[in-house]
């Protein structure tokens, strides 16, 4: 059975729910297609009752005050809270003050649009300290999920200007969780008559000017057409191969192959209480470059009594995965924090693997050197017919962020709709 729509996106997350939900308030006949059994796709929120606030496994952070997102989150009428609280480091075996964050900071501030260099091969070049490099490359690393040897600092420059022009200093949580802003663009994509499709699978997507025909692994919706498409599938699975598009447009299949998926590895422990406040007791971050999970954060100001640990780049992938990743957890806080006994504290831990997830194939993108336009090719529509979206496709300099993904899905729908 062959179904027919004006336009066709494929993949619920925040850019396709964005896209499709423009598209059908707008009027338009539109079906969307996620391949799981839940939308939001790296917006994946759990709920614990020990605790009020919501556990994220996936996206967690509002990075800065960018407007579309806020706008969405007002409308919405979710709630925000800021992130405040002290930065510390453990270091030489002590919890304390970070040293050289200012400097490490200050490496950034002196990046290169051209030429377009990796950031290691940067700080070999400006002869950075060892120290200051170190802690410089865990930042990058870190908050990029990329690998320094590749990131390039043309993309470290334009997300360097980006974050400023919305105070990307500061950051929010969602009191309700991130997984209500994606449940609210879907209510309103189908309030207005859209169609969504969960549990169908895109695997292959034939199109010629004007005509798509996609098909799908549901038996029940094995092909839909459409005039138009908007492809919101991560990086990492179109890198995959999957679904084929058929023919390859040549300069977006090029930039696909230019952009990289970077891991990264989380864990939230939520615990019976706040036990690190008698050493830390405003703690927000906590840096411990030498373990396996580097980099750790409490919900501060909020009481939740849990504790994320988190690392990304190459070290993710080094990174214990279930049951290790616990006890990896476990172990570090109880040398951090001094207290063997944690393990008989934890009420409940929570993590997802992105890279083995096969709808998303790692954490998100970022631009190695050479590439920085490469989202750009990724954003122009192909044959006025289909219109990549996605963080990938951010041309702003926000890989990586649902800011990004919103925007990317709401310049898809203009193009959808102006063609
Ligand atoms: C661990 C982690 C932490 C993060 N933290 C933050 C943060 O704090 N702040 C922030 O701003 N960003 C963060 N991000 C990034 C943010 O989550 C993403 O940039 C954003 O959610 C991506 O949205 P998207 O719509 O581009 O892609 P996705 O959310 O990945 O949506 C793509 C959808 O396509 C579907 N799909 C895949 N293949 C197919 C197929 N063949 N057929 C049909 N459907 C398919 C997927 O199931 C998915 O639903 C984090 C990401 C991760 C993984």
């Amino acid at each position: 059975m062959t179904s027919q729509t004006e336009i066709a996106v494929i993949g619920a997350g925040i850019a396709g729910l964005a896209a499709a939900r423009t598209l059908a308030e707008a009027g338009r006949s539109v079906v969307l297609i996620e391949a799981q059994n839940r939308i939001g796709g790296r917006i994946l929120t759990t709920r614990d009752p020990a605790t009020d606030l919501p556990i994220e496994l996936g996206a967690e952070f509002v990075h800065g005050r960018p407007p579309e997102l806020l706008d969405l989150i007002r409308e919405a009428g979710l709630t925000v809270y800021e992130r405040k609280g002290d930065f510390l480091c453990y270091e030489n075996g002590k919890l304390g003050d970070c040293g050289f964050f200012d400097e490490a900071f200050g490496v950034l501030e002196d990046l290169p649009e051209s030429p377009d260099i990796p950031f290691a091969e940067f700080l070999t070049q400006k002869r950075v300290p060892d120290h200051i490099a170190a802690r410089a490359t865990a930042y990058v690393e870190g908050f990029n999920a990329a690998d320094s040897t590749r990131i390039g600092t043309a993309a470290l420059h334009k997300q360097q200007q980006a974050e400023k022009s919305v105070s990307g200093d500061r950051s929010f949580r969602i009191i309700e969780g991130y997984d209500r802003l994606a449940q609210f663009l879907c209510d309103r994509f189908t309030t207005f008559g859209g169609q969504l499709h969960l549990d169908t699978p895109v695997i292959q997507i034939r199109w010629q000017a004007g005509d798509v025909c996609i098909s799908t692994a549901n038996p029940a919706l094995p092909e839909i057409r459409a005039s138009r498409g908007i492809i919101a599938i991560p990086l990492g699975v179109l890198q995959s191969g999957s679904p084929r598009i058929m023919p390859e447009p040549a300069r977006h299949i090029d930039a696909i192959g230019k952009l990289a998926m970077g891991p990264a590895t989380r864990i939230t422990l939520l615990f019976r209480d706040r036990f690190w406040g008698a050493s830390a007791p405003n703690l927000s971050f906590l840096f411990a470059d030498d373990k396996p999970l580097t980099t750790w954060w409490t919900a501060a100001p909020n009481p939740s009594p849990t504790l994320t640990g988190w690392t990304a780049g190459p070290r993710a992938l080094r990174a214990g995965a279930g049951t290790a990743r616990k006890e990896e957890a476990l172990a570090t806080l109880s040398v951090i924090f001094k207290r063997p006994d944690l393990s008989g504290l934890v009420v409940s831990d929570h993590a997802h693997d992105w890279q083995d997830d096969p709808f998303s194939l790692g954490a998100y993108s970022y631009s190695p050197a050479g590439a920085v336009t490469a989202s750009d090719d990724l954003a122009a529509p192909v044959d006025r017919t289909l219109f990549f979206a996605g963080e990938h496709t951010d041309s702003t300099g926000n890989w990586g962020t649902v800011h990004a993904a919103l925007r990317s899905g709401l310049r898809a729908a203009k193009q959808a709709l102006s063609e």
